[in-house]
């Protein structure tokens, strides 16, 4: 990963700004500036400096992996550490936090540590807007992640049968990714049937699929850091004309809304391509969330895709393209796939294909 340039462009942003330090707490954020995988650390990074901050139990692994900043281990406390090394080299910065991720205790306890002439103040979030865009090697990983996850679908339709628990159906999925090489999942694995299908975000319960209605995959795994997000549904038993038809419905809003993909074009403008599809066959008002969201080293960030959003999509985006709609105890039906916003359109990352299956 090409970290000098991530550390760069941030120091660009430092420049343009009016603070003049920037303290990264949130760890993904950390990982793709300097390569750090551990769970503990701060990267402080001015114009001029960059120092990554941690405690000993990360001392070896910290000078294996982070790039392009000074290493200190804190003997005591890591914000003490920071504390203390800033309290030396700059009393009057004004230093950037991390507002969306620093604890209202960490911003207490580093403002009690800090030298009284400095100030802090909340950082744009810079890091975050860098990482929408994935370089060439960020989108290898995402590929690669959305083809061990989308292996995972092909293990629940031979699992899928009536009289299964949910659990077991997710438990197989998650042993075959862990049997692949995945690092973990990128999100508890839901597997929501009957009447739960119609909950967003069914978790796998101890509940025995029962014939004669819809269950909701969407699992996702993280391979080299990076995540992949998928969602089929399939029908269990006797084919309903209904759920047919309302499943088809889903998949055109689905298609319709990756259709609209390319860049230049605002994340509201694809979302309502899916809501126009879903409200002209009756169904708008059961389609209740957004329609997707970004994806990289973490499940879940920017941009979101959703109604009145004015990000602008531009190429190296990564986004899944989610519509579902959802009968409150009946069924539901969400379709996801992952996309890469291209120039002219986007690459759709996930190949398993869509048409509706009955088990
Ligand atoms: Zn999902
Ligand atoms: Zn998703």
């Amino acid at each position: 990963m090409n970290f000098s340039l991530r550390q760069k462009n941030l120091r660009q942003q430092l420049s343009e700004s009016k603070i003049d330090a920037i303290l990264v707490s949130h760890l993904p954020n950390i990982r793709y500036l300097c390569g750090f995988t551990g769970s503990a650390g701060f990267l402080l990074v001015s114009e001029r400096e960059k120092v990554f901050f941690t405690d000993s139990r990360y001392r070896r692994q910290a000078q294996e992996q982070v790039k392009g900043a000074k290493v200190i281990i804190a003997r005591n406390a890591v914000l003490k550490a920071i504390g203390d090394w800033i309290g030396h080299h700059h009393k009057r910065w004004k230093l950037g936090i991390e507002a969306e991720h620093l604890t209202v205790a960490e911003r207490k306890r580093l403002l009690d540590l800090l030298p009284s002439g400095l100030r802090l103040l909340n950082a744009p979030p810079f890091v975050e807007r860098a990482r929408m865009v994935k370089d060439k090697e960020e989108l290898q990983c995402i590929r690669s992640a959305v083809q061990l996850g989308a292996s995972l679908f092909d293990r629940a339709l031979e699992v899928i049968k009536p009289g299964v628990k949910e659990v077991e159906v997710a438990a197989e999925m998650e042993y075959q990714a862990r049997r692949a090489g995945a690092e973990g999942m990128s999100f508890p694995t839901i597997i929501a049937s009957g009447a739960r299908s119609a909950l967003p975000h069914g978790r796998a319960s101890e509940q025995c699929i029962a014939p004669g209605g819809f269950v909701v995959c969407d699992f996702g795994v993280i391979l080299n850091g990076y995540c992949s997000d998928q969602t089929r549904t399939v029908w269990v038993g006797l084919e309903l004309d209904k759920a047919r038809s309302a499943y088809y419905a889903v998949k055109t809003a689905q298609e319709a809304a990756i259709a609209a993909v390319r860049s230049g074009i605002t994340v509201g403008d694809v979302d309502s391509a899916a809501r126009k599809v879903l409200a002209k066959s009756g169904f708008g008002r059961y389609f209740t969330h957004s329609t997707g969201h970004g994806v990289g080293l973490e499940i879940h960030e920017p941009p979101r895709v959703a109604a009145a959003q004015t990000e602008v999509l531009n190429p190296g985006m990564v986004i899944t393209i989610e519509p579902g709609i959802y009968f409150p105890g009946e069924w539901g039906i969400r379709i996801e796939d992952m996309v890469a916003v291209t120039a002219n359109g986007c690459e759709i990352l996930t190949p398993t294909g869509k048409d509706f299956v009955a088990v």
